[in-house]
């Protein structure tokens, strides 16, 4: 029996975990915001205090990420998926050349799906036909000089699959979808002309998009898209083009505040990130082959650790006892199948501890 006060914890591939300080300033918000007197529910997005709560999360951003004055913070409706066809309207429409995307998971094909709606595409490799175990290595790979832009998935939620280095040429716009390990660890964010992220895996609730775009990106955008998805137009509107979703931003907010002041920067939460995660892959590589890590090595993502083990039916047993034991949401996902931890910044080394100890427990009942 896992020891958090609270509820269960939350292994699940998003929703992620929040941070329980994080959680509850969450609750007594809802119930009222002093400054303001009344449930961040009902505060108006016109409101002196939203104005507030949107520039210090774009302050916390740039102090996060270290990003300079070039780069434009927005925070979106939509998902990434709203993200997998802005990008292309707006950077592939009228263009000659192709597009370069990498295939290298289950969000990737989305992306690419979306994308081939607006253009044409060259995927650069895929691994489909490997089942999606690994990730290309640099001579894999030949990127061409004139390609309107480079867009790839740094960490591939459903495999688990991370890269762990920045892919592409430096003079060919580099698009990232960086949803499930954003604000999981430094990330060279100058780097890139457009980074998105929606909140729901890593930094918040579902219901706002992250998008770092750099100024010069959008010279050539089309002026006839519409408002709503024309990144000229949020940049314009500072995120209040329409109504926002304020509790989501706000909570948000409150992850950048404890990210900053409780873990003290990206580099010390990627320690901790490192850390459980080698824990976790310890527990598969000393078991014996029982449980048996999905990803080739090289390429382990440290957010979602993806395993199985001997049988579909352990498997089914596994998540049961799991589930009734408190650790919620390690099934994974329904295109793989199999298991997957998901480690988000909001689950603490005591959680993967806690899940280490089940699983040793399990194994040995198993082995016996
Ligand atoms: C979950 C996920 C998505 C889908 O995001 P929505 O916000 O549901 O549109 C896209 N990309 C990655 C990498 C994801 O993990």
């Amino acid at each position: 029996m896992h020891m958090n006060p609270l509820n269960n914890l939350n292994f699940s591939g998003g929703p992620g975990a929040l941070p329980e300080s994080v959680l509850l300033q969450t609750q007594q918000s809802i119930m009222e915001v002093p400054e303001v007197g009344l449930s961040v529910l009902g505060i108006s997005h016109r409101s002196d205090w939203f104005a507030a709560v949107v520039a210090e999360l774009e302050a916390n951003m740039r102090k996060l990420l270290g990003l300079t004055d070039n780069y434009h913070v927005l925070f979106m409706q939509g998902g990434a998926t709203q993200q997998f066809s802005m990008i292309p309207m707006t950077l592939l429409r009228g263009k000659t050349s192709p597009a370069e995307y990498l295939h290298t998971g289950y969000w990737s094909g989305k992306a690419l799906a979306e994308a081939r709606r607006e253009g044409e595409i060259r995927v650069l490799w895929s691994g489909e036909s490997g089942g999606f175990h690994r990730l290309p290595e640099n001579e894999e790979l030949a990127f061409s000089p004139t390609a309107p832009y480079f867009h790839y998935i740094s960490n591939e939620t459903v495999e688990g699959l991370q890269f762990h280095r920045v892919l592409g040429r430096d003079d060919v716009p580099r698009v990232c979808d960086m949803s499930s390990d954003f604000l999981s660890q430094p990330c060279e964010a100058e780097r890139y002309s457009l980074i998105y992220a929606h909140a729901q895996k890593n930094i918040g609730p579902a219901g706002v998009t992250v998008v770092l775009v750099r100024d010069e990106l959008l010279k050539d955008a089309p002026t006839d898209l519409p408002g709503f998805l024309d990144y000229r137009s949020q940049i314009q509107a500072h995120s209040i083009f329409n109504t926002p979703p304020v509790f989501a931003i706000y909570v948000v907010l409150l992850i950048t505040r404890w990210l900053l002041n409780d873990i003290g920067g990206l580099s010390r939460m990627a320690e901790i990130n490192r850390d459980k995660a080698r824990l976790l892959y310890s527990a598969l590589d000393g078991s014996n082959g029982f449980y048996r890590g999905r990803a080739e090595t090289k390429d382990r993502s440290l957010m979602n650790v993806t395993f199985n083990l001997p049988n579909p039916e352990i498997e089914k047993r596994f998540l049961a006892e799991a589930q009734t034991a408190g650790f919620s949401g390690l099934a994974g996902h329904r295109s793989t199948g199999g298991i997957r931890a998901s480690i988000y910044n909001g689950l603490t080394l005591q959680a993967v501890e806690q899940l280490v100890g089940f699983m040793e427990d399990f194994e040995r009942k198993r082995t016996r």
